[in-house]
């Protein structure tokens, strides 16, 4: 026979449990809906096929230049070869395009030489916010193991 003590302590147990369980769903609601809707990022595909329309890229050849005189690409910073596929900025600078590409990514898309930005600030900013979402993704994860541990232990003390 429990006393009405242990009762009592089991049931206010239960109450916070319940209100961390509440408190950590109400969070993740918050967070989800703080950037949810398109308008506000793009994801990474549209981010590039706007990168193509501000510097389209094309094929490195060293006879005639073809518009692309620099020799070697300032990100990796190995030689251009003949058929390499390049990307020239409005700067006139040129990298391969792989490498220019993830550096825009990671960087508030300017120019690694010379700084100049490349794209607008409202793609570079709605870019990120579809990089924030899928980290925050990934924690949520780790949120919602902690939310199944709680309802776990809420079920133990229900049923002990
Ligand atoms: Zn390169
Ligand atoms: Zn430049």
């Amino acid at each position: 026979m429990a006393s009405l003590s242990q009762i009592l302590g089991q049931i206010y147990t239960m109450a916070m449990l319940f209100f961390s369980v509440l408190l950590l769903e109400l969070a993740i609601l918050v967070r989800g809906a703080a950037c949810a809707s398109a308008r506000c990022s793009i994801t990474t595909d549209q981010f590039l096929k706007i990168v193509d329309k501000k510097a389209p890229s094309g094929r490195y050849s060293a006879a005639g230049t073809s518009g692309f005189p620099a020799a070697e690409c300032s990100v990796c910073l190995s030689p251009f070869e003949e058929g390499d596929e390049v990307r020239k900025l409005k700067c006139k600078h040129t990298f391969h395009k792989g490498c220019v590409d993830t550096w825009l990514q990671q960087d508030s898309a300017t120019c690694p030489l010379c700084r100049r930005p490349v794209l607008p600030v409202d793609v570079v900013v709605k870019h990120r916010n579809h990089q924030l979402r899928e980290s925050y993704d990934g924690g949520d994860e780790e949120i919602t193991i902690m939310l199944y541990a709680l309802h776990g232990s809420i079920y133990t003390i229900y049923t002990s």
